[in-house]
């Protein structure tokens, strides 16, 4: 690769269930149902490792910690994210900027986007100013509308280093 920007998206869906901690960017939110997954469900956080590796056109999150191994269960995505951040790093290039959309209907998340991407911010170690994050509902419509289950949509620059 020898681009000096180059950008990245990343999806991610998880279902909503009772009895779960909701983890969101790594920071955990007053709700009393939580996201499921084989790690701690933040899909967040799976939306922006997905779109920083993609950047880099490195493996996809699935192939790279797959959820059929057991020594991802119940692993922070925190660290997962990390660990493709050392990926981008080895290729030389590192993130630049992050832009967040979480697509939830509730609990209300405009009082946890600040937090979120600080969060976002510190894992990759980005300023805060580099980072942004922006909460849709689905108006009802479709799993999402119906609480039963929240997605996230990721872009990061990645730049060479
Ligand atoms: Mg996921």
């Amino acid at each position: 690769m020898d681009e000096q920007w180059r950008v990245g998206i990343g999806y991610d869906i998880h279902r909503l269930v009772p009895n779960r901690a909701l983890i969101l960017a790594g920071i955990e939110l007053a709700s009393d149902v939580g996201l499921s997954g084989h790690s701690d469900g933040d899909v967040v956080l799976h939306a922006v490792t997905d779109a920083l590796l993609g950047a880099a056109a490195q493996p996809d999150i699935g192939e790279l910690f797959p959820d059929t191994d057991p020594a991802y269960e119940g692993i922070a995505s925190a660290e997962l994210l990390v660990r493709a951040l050392k990926r981008v790093r080895d290729a030389g290039y590192g993130p630049c900027n992050v832009d967040v959309i979480v697509h939830a209907e509730r609990p209300k998340l405009s009082p946890y986007k600040a937090s979120m991407a600080s969060s976002i911010a510190e894992i990759l170690g980005l300023p805060v100013t580099a980072v942004s994050v922006k909460a849709k509902t689905a108006e009802g419509l479709g799993s999402i509308g119906a609480g039963e289950a929240m997605a996230c949509t990721a872009s990061v620059l990645i730049v060479k280093q």
